[in-house]
Protein backbone atom coordinates (compact mmCIF):
# COMPACT_ATOMS: atom_id res chain seq x y z
CA UNK A 1 0.00 0.00 0.00
CA UNK A 2 3.19 2.31 1.26
CA UNK A 3 4.86 1.51 -2.51
CA UNK A 4 1.34 2.16 -3.87
CA UNK A 5 0.90 5.89 -2.46
CA UNK A 6 4.75 6.24 -3.12
CA UNK A 7 3.84 5.57 -6.75
CA UNK A 8 1.37 8.03 -6.75
CA UNK A 9 3.49 10.32 -5.58
CA UNK A 10 5.99 9.97 -8.00
CA UNK A 11 3.37 10.40 -10.39
CA UNK A 12 1.85 13.13 -9.31
CA UNK A 13 5.69 14.37 -8.92
CA UNK A 14 6.35 13.50 -12.33
CA UNK A 15 2.53 15.85 -13.19
CA UNK A 16 3.90 18.54 -12.07
CA UNK A 17 7.67 18.17 -13.86
CA UNK A 18 5.84 17.88 -16.75
CA UNK A 19 3.38 21.19 -16.40
CA UNK A 20 6.72 22.81 -15.79
CA UNK A 21 8.59 22.01 -18.76
CA UNK A 22 5.01 22.27 -20.58
CA UNK A 23 5.20 26.12 -19.94
CA UNK A 24 8.46 26.82 -20.77
CA UNK A 25 8.81 27.45 -24.72
CA UNK A 26 10.99 25.95 -26.90
CA UNK A 27 14.37 28.26 -27.84
CA UNK A 28 13.30 30.65 -30.32
CA UNK A 29 9.44 29.92 -30.17
CA UNK A 30 7.03 31.78 -27.89
CA UNK A 31 4.11 30.86 -26.83
CA UNK A 32 1.38 33.24 -26.30
CA UNK A 33 -2.22 32.59 -25.10
CA UNK A 34 -4.99 34.20 -26.73
CA UNK A 35 -7.73 32.81 -25.59
CA UNK A 36 -9.88 29.79 -24.73
CA UNK A 37 -7.88 27.02 -26.02
CA UNK A 38 -6.22 28.95 -28.60
CA UNK A 39 -1.93 30.49 -28.39
CA UNK A 40 0.08 31.71 -30.98
CA UNK A 41 3.48 30.41 -31.29
CA UNK A 42 6.18 33.15 -32.41
CA UNK A 43 9.54 34.01 -32.81
CA UNK A 44 10.45 33.32 -36.48
CA UNK A 45 9.08 34.37 -39.60
CA UNK A 46 5.37 33.19 -39.49
CA UNK A 47 2.84 33.12 -36.60
CA UNK A 48 2.02 29.67 -35.94
CA UNK A 49 -1.77 29.02 -33.83
CA UNK A 50 -2.22 25.95 -31.77
CA UNK A 51 -5.53 25.06 -30.25
CA UNK A 52 -4.84 22.66 -27.30
CA UNK A 53 -6.81 20.78 -25.31
CA UNK A 54 -8.53 17.57 -23.79
CA UNK A 55 -8.53 16.15 -27.97
CA UNK A 56 -5.35 17.36 -28.58
CA UNK A 57 -3.46 19.38 -30.54
CA UNK A 58 -4.46 21.93 -33.74
CA UNK A 59 -2.02 23.86 -35.82
CA UNK A 60 -2.25 26.38 -38.19
CA UNK A 61 0.49 26.40 -40.55
CA UNK A 62 3.90 25.06 -40.19
CA UNK A 63 6.45 27.97 -40.56
CA UNK A 64 9.67 27.23 -42.89
CA UNK A 65 11.74 23.71 -43.39
CA UNK A 66 14.72 24.75 -41.26
CA UNK A 67 12.86 25.73 -38.07
CA UNK A 68 10.24 22.78 -38.83
CA UNK A 69 12.17 20.21 -35.88
CA UNK A 70 12.18 23.33 -33.18
CA UNK A 71 8.56 23.97 -34.00
CA UNK A 72 7.56 20.42 -33.49
CA UNK A 73 9.54 20.80 -29.86
CA UNK A 74 7.31 23.80 -29.20
CA UNK A 75 4.73 22.19 -29.82
CA UNK A 76 5.26 19.13 -28.01
CA UNK A 77 5.95 21.12 -25.31
CA UNK A 78 2.55 23.20 -25.03
CA UNK A 79 0.76 19.82 -24.28
CA UNK A 80 1.73 15.98 -24.22
CA UNK A 81 -1.68 15.26 -26.13
CA UNK A 82 -1.38 14.21 -29.64
CA UNK A 83 -1.42 16.73 -32.83
CA UNK A 84 -4.80 15.92 -33.85
CA UNK A 85 -4.88 17.98 -37.53
CA UNK A 86 -2.47 20.65 -39.34
CA UNK A 87 -4.29 23.60 -41.08
CA UNK A 88 -2.51 24.77 -44.51
CA UNK A 89 -3.67 28.55 -44.52
CA UNK A 90 -1.64 28.58 -48.38
CA UNK A 91 0.96 27.34 -50.27
CA UNK A 92 3.67 29.42 -49.74
CA UNK A 93 6.73 27.16 -48.35
CA UNK A 94 7.26 29.78 -45.33
CA UNK A 95 3.81 28.52 -43.96
CA UNK A 96 3.77 25.16 -44.91
CA UNK A 97 7.84 23.88 -44.32
CA UNK A 98 7.27 21.98 -41.98
CA UNK A 99 4.24 19.91 -43.53
CA UNK A 100 6.40 16.71 -44.02
CA UNK A 101 7.78 16.36 -40.25
CA UNK A 102 4.33 16.98 -39.35
CA UNK A 103 2.49 14.89 -41.43
CA UNK A 104 4.20 11.67 -39.62
CA UNK A 105 2.19 12.95 -36.82
CA UNK A 106 -1.49 14.42 -38.28
CA UNK A 107 -3.18 14.55 -41.45
CA UNK A 108 -2.82 18.15 -42.69
CA UNK A 109 -5.75 20.16 -44.49
CA UNK A 110 -5.68 22.43 -47.31
CA UNK A 111 -7.84 24.05 -50.03
CA UNK A 112 -7.24 21.60 -53.28
CA UNK A 113 -5.25 25.09 -54.91
CA UNK A 114 -2.41 24.50 -51.98
CA UNK A 115 -2.08 20.74 -52.90
CA UNK A 116 -1.82 21.69 -56.65
CA UNK A 117 0.39 24.28 -56.15
CA UNK A 118 2.33 22.67 -54.07
CA UNK A 119 2.79 19.37 -56.14
CA UNK A 120 3.85 21.32 -59.11
CA UNK A 121 6.10 23.69 -57.82
CA UNK A 122 6.86 27.17 -59.63
CA UNK A 123 9.22 27.52 -61.75
CA UNK A 124 9.22 32.12 -61.63
CA UNK A 125 9.31 31.65 -57.91
CA UNK A 126 12.00 28.95 -57.95
CA UNK A 127 10.21 26.95 -55.83
CA UNK A 128 10.39 23.27 -55.84
CA UNK A 129 7.19 20.66 -55.93
CA UNK A 130 6.81 19.57 -52.20
CA UNK A 131 7.65 16.20 -51.96
CA UNK A 132 4.43 13.69 -51.39
CA UNK A 133 4.99 13.63 -48.02
CA UNK A 134 4.63 17.43 -47.49
CA UNK A 135 1.06 17.70 -49.85
CA UNK A 136 -1.68 18.26 -47.72
CA UNK A 137 -3.83 14.69 -47.36
CA UNK A 138 -7.30 16.29 -46.36
CA UNK A 139 -8.73 18.36 -49.42
CA UNK A 140 -11.63 20.98 -48.89
CA UNK A 141 -13.12 22.92 -51.48
CA UNK A 142 -15.39 26.19 -49.71
CA UNK A 143 -15.96 24.94 -46.23
CA UNK A 144 -14.83 22.81 -43.74
CA UNK A 145 -15.67 23.02 -39.75
CA UNK A 146 -13.51 20.53 -36.71
CA UNK A 147 -15.14 19.81 -33.70
CA UNK A 148 -12.03 19.15 -31.01
CA UNK A 149 -11.39 20.75 -27.70
CA UNK A 150 -15.11 21.95 -27.28
CA UNK A 151 -14.17 24.50 -30.28
CA UNK A 152 -15.40 24.78 -33.43
CA UNK A 153 -12.52 25.49 -35.77
CA UNK A 154 -13.83 26.70 -39.43
CA UNK A 155 -12.52 26.91 -42.54
CA UNK A 156 -13.04 29.23 -44.87
CA UNK A 157 -11.61 29.59 -48.43
CA UNK A 158 -11.17 32.79 -50.02
CA UNK A 159 -11.56 33.69 -53.63
CA UNK A 160 -8.56 34.54 -55.07
CA UNK A 161 -6.03 36.94 -52.81
CA UNK A 162 -2.79 36.59 -51.39
CA UNK A 163 -2.84 33.01 -53.29
CA UNK A 164 -5.45 31.69 -55.20
CA UNK A 165 -5.68 28.62 -51.99
CA UNK A 166 -6.28 31.25 -49.30
CA UNK A 167 -7.70 29.70 -45.90
CA UNK A 168 -9.12 31.71 -43.09
CA UNK A 169 -9.21 30.48 -39.96
CA UNK A 170 -12.15 31.17 -37.42
CA UNK A 171 -11.61 29.76 -33.31
CA UNK A 172 -15.31 30.52 -32.36
CA UNK A 173 -15.76 29.99 -29.18
CA UNK A 174 -11.71 31.63 -28.39
CA UNK A 175 -13.03 34.44 -30.72
CA UNK A 176 -9.39 33.69 -32.78
CA UNK A 177 -9.25 34.28 -36.47
CA UNK A 178 -6.40 33.29 -38.22
CA UNK A 179 -5.47 35.57 -41.08
CA UNK A 180 -3.07 33.77 -42.60
CA UNK A 181 -1.43 36.15 -45.72
CA UNK A 182 -4.51 37.73 -46.50
CA UNK A 183 -3.32 39.89 -43.54
CA UNK A 184 0.34 41.22 -42.74
CA UNK A 185 0.52 43.67 -39.01
CA UNK A 186 0.89 46.37 -38.94
CA UNK A 187 0.83 46.40 -43.12
CA UNK A 188 -1.50 45.37 -45.44
CA UNK A 189 -0.32 42.06 -47.34
CA UNK A 190 0.05 41.57 -51.29
CA UNK A 191 -1.68 39.60 -54.20
CA UNK A 192 0.90 37.13 -55.26
CA UNK A 193 -0.11 36.38 -59.13
CA UNK A 194 2.67 33.89 -59.37
CA UNK A 195 0.21 31.79 -56.84
CA UNK A 196 -3.00 32.82 -58.37
CA UNK A 197 -3.25 35.88 -56.12
CA UNK A 198 -4.16 39.44 -57.24
CA UNK A 199 -4.22 42.88 -55.45
CA UNK A 200 -8.07 43.52 -56.33
CA UNK A 201 -8.69 40.17 -55.38
CA UNK A 202 -7.63 40.46 -51.88
CA UNK A 203 -9.25 43.40 -51.65
CA UNK A 204 -12.57 41.56 -52.37
CA UNK A 205 -11.50 39.09 -50.33
CA UNK A 206 -11.18 41.49 -47.62
CA UNK A 207 -14.22 42.84 -47.97
CA UNK A 208 -16.09 39.27 -48.05
CA UNK A 209 -14.68 38.15 -44.62
CA UNK A 210 -14.26 41.20 -42.08
CA UNK A 211 -18.10 41.09 -41.69
CA UNK A 212 -17.93 37.56 -40.74
CA UNK A 213 -15.08 38.56 -38.22
CA UNK A 214 -16.36 39.34 -34.49
CA UNK A 215 -15.40 42.83 -33.91
CA UNK A 216 -13.93 42.10 -30.55
CA UNK A 217 -11.77 38.88 -32.04
CA UNK A 218 -7.99 38.43 -31.82
CA UNK A 219 -6.68 38.67 -34.71
CA UNK A 220 -3.35 36.14 -36.27
CA UNK A 221 -2.10 38.17 -39.07
CA UNK A 222 0.29 35.47 -41.27
CA UNK A 223 2.88 37.81 -40.24
CA UNK A 224 3.10 40.43 -37.74
CA UNK A 225 1.76 41.22 -34.32
CA UNK A 226 -1.24 40.00 -33.21
CA UNK A 227 -4.33 42.70 -34.51
CA UNK A 228 -7.64 43.39 -34.03
CA UNK A 229 -10.79 43.56 -36.99
CA UNK A 230 -10.06 47.26 -36.94
CA UNK A 231 -6.41 46.86 -38.25
CA UNK A 232 -7.69 44.24 -40.75
CA UNK A 233 -10.29 46.96 -42.00
CA UNK A 234 -7.71 49.66 -41.52
CA UNK A 235 -5.61 47.63 -43.74
CA UNK A 236 -7.83 46.79 -46.49
CA UNK A 237 -8.85 51.07 -46.45
CA UNK A 238 -5.38 51.82 -47.71
CA UNK A 239 -5.59 48.81 -50.40
CA UNK A 240 -8.79 50.50 -51.63
CA UNK A 241 -7.30 54.16 -51.42
CA UNK A 242 -4.18 52.23 -53.54
CA UNK A 243 -6.47 50.99 -56.21
CA UNK A 244 -8.47 54.56 -56.58
CA UNK A 245 -5.39 56.30 -57.30
CA UNK A 246 -4.19 54.00 -59.87
CA UNK A 247 -7.52 53.68 -61.18
CA UNK A 248 -7.47 57.35 -61.60
CA UNK A 249 -4.48 57.23 -63.55
CA UNK A 250 -5.36 54.73 -66.18
CA UNK A 251 -8.73 56.67 -66.76
CA UNK A 252 -6.56 59.01 -67.48
CA UNK A 253 -5.02 57.49 -70.06
CA UNK A 254 -1.03 57.63 -67.48
CA UNK A 255 0.66 54.88 -68.65
CA UNK A 256 2.42 52.89 -65.58
CA UNK A 257 6.08 54.73 -66.20
CA UNK A 258 4.13 58.38 -65.71
CA UNK A 259 2.27 57.15 -62.96
CA UNK A 260 5.17 55.54 -61.16
CA UNK A 261 7.41 58.76 -62.03
CA UNK A 262 4.22 60.84 -59.76
CA UNK A 263 5.39 58.65 -57.02
CA UNK A 264 1.77 57.96 -55.31
CA UNK A 265 2.49 55.20 -53.18
CA UNK A 266 5.38 56.59 -51.63
CA UNK A 267 2.53 58.07 -48.46
CA UNK A 268 1.91 54.22 -47.80
CA UNK A 269 5.70 53.57 -47.55
CA UNK A 270 5.37 52.29 -44.18
CA UNK A 271 1.29 50.74 -44.68
CA UNK A 272 3.65 48.26 -46.87
CA UNK A 273 5.79 45.33 -45.62
CA UNK A 274 9.48 46.87 -44.52
CA UNK A 275 10.60 44.41 -46.77
CA UNK A 276 9.41 45.84 -49.63
CA UNK A 277 9.46 49.85 -49.10
CA UNK A 278 11.94 50.74 -51.26
CA UNK A 279 11.30 53.19 -53.74
CA UNK A 280 11.42 50.37 -56.10
CA UNK A 281 9.43 48.17 -54.45
CA UNK A 282 6.77 50.81 -54.26
CA UNK A 283 7.13 50.63 -58.39
CA UNK A 284 6.12 47.11 -57.99
CA UNK A 285 2.96 47.79 -56.07
CA UNK A 286 2.04 50.73 -58.81
CA UNK A 287 3.25 48.06 -61.29
CA UNK A 288 0.52 45.17 -59.92
CA UNK A 289 -2.44 47.25 -59.47
CA UNK A 290 -1.81 48.80 -62.95
CA UNK A 291 -1.26 46.12 -64.57
CA UNK A 292 -4.61 44.22 -63.47
CA UNK A 293 -6.37 47.69 -63.37
CA UNK A 294 -5.59 48.36 -67.35
CA UNK A 295 -6.85 44.92 -68.69
CA UNK A 296 -10.00 45.77 -66.70
CA UNK A 297 -10.38 49.64 -65.87
CA UNK A 298 -13.00 50.07 -63.86
CA UNK A 299 -16.30 52.29 -65.15
CA UNK A 300 -15.84 56.19 -64.66
CA UNK A 301 -17.47 57.71 -62.17
CA UNK A 302 -21.03 58.90 -62.76
CA UNK A 303 -21.05 62.24 -60.69
ZN1 LIG B 1 2.29 34.01 -48.24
Amino acid sequence: MLAFRCLMAIGALLSLTTAAVAAEPAPGFTAVPLGGSVSVLQGYECNIAASVGDDGIVLVDTCGTKVAERLLTAVQRLSPKPLRFVINTHAHGDHTGGDALFQKLAPVIAHHNVRTRMAAGNEKTRDKPAPPEALPSVIYDSEMVLHLNAEEIRLLHLPPAHTDGDTVVFFKKANVVCMGDVFMSPAVSFGDRWYGGGMSGLIAALEFVLPQIPADAKIVPGHGVISTREDVARGLEVLKQMKAVVDEGVRDGKTLEQLQAERPFDKWRTSVPAWSSSDKSLDGWVRDFYREIAQKPAPAPTN
